[in-house]
């Protein structure tokens, strides 16, 4: 095991059961999250991506790159061992059978931003058999990488191809380690839980903050006056292969 994820394992188990009051955690459950100081609360998280603007800035990589950052995503060259957050995908792949005559005109032949729908009936979760993956009440679907026994099952569940494993040790495609965000290791999966930690701080997803044309909205859906719900009720938006019952929490403006 690397010293940054010994030393991740060892502080959070020394911080849990201090939090717990040593309360035992039962082997069938997910790990207790700390108690934040001034987190973002919500009961159904969701993100609105305004393809236009995305679209305005050629070549923009801001948003993945603040990502992998900030999460130690390696940088591999090969595609097929590829790991991958959030990155961009040609929308007739990401939106098959979306297309209309009145659909923007050239958003056919452009890439859009992809990553995990943050399902509200996610098929990952139902396969999982260790429960290394489980959705939170507010909608986040969680990934704990220590659990994960590299089974694959989720990867080949998810519709959307949002999930990466790592076929061989991802340490040597960081290029810079985020020292406040654990590593992984070999023949584990991961993939976008919303900056889950960021949240915990009272912080927005770094996507949304790095994107220089606010083309990102996050917010939660059950509350009527959040800047997500006015933009669904103001803008036109589509979501990824809805016929599948996943119900995202991913839309976008187009
Ligand atoms: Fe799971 Fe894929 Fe849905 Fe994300 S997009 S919640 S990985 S099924």
């Amino acid at each position: 095991m690397d010293k940054t994820r010994r030393s991740f394992i060892q502080l959070a188990g020394i911080t849990a059961l201090a939090a717990s009051g040593s309360k035992a955690l039962a082997a069938d459950q997910p790990p207790e999250t700390l108690p934040p100081e001034n987190p973002l609360t919500g009961n159904r998280w969701a993100m609105v991506i305004d393809l236009k603007k995305c679209q305005k800035q050629n070549g923009c990589t801001a948003c993945s790159d603040a990502c992998h950052y900030v999460h130690n995503v390696p940088d591999i060259p090969i595609e097929r061992q590829e790991v991958k957050w959030i990155w961009k995908e040609d929308f007739k792949a990401a939106f098959p059978n979306q297309e209309h005559e009145y659909l923007q005109r050239d958003l056919p032949e452009k890439d859009v931003l992809v990553f995990c729908n943050q399902c509200e009936n996610p098929p990952c979760v139902r396969v999982c058999p260790t429960k290394a993956t489980w959705k939170r009440e507010d909608g986040i679907v969680m990934m704990d990488m220590h659990r994960c026994i590299g089974c694959r099952y989720c990867v080949v569940a998810c519709p959307y191809g949002s999930r990466s494993f790592n076929w061989g040790d991802p340490h040597d495609h960081i290029r810079k380690i985020n020292p406040h965000y654990p590593t992984r290791k070999k023949g584990v999966v991961e993939k976008c839980t919303f900056c889950e930690e960021r949240l915990a701080k009272g912080l927005l997803p770094a996507c949304v903050e790095a994107c220089p044309v606010k083309a990102m909205t996050f917010g939660d859906l059950s509350d009527d006056n959040s800047e997500v719900r006015r933009l669904l009720r103001e803008r036109y938006t589509i979501r990824r292969k809805p016929g599948l019952g996943t119900n995202p929490n991913i839309y976008y403006i187009v």
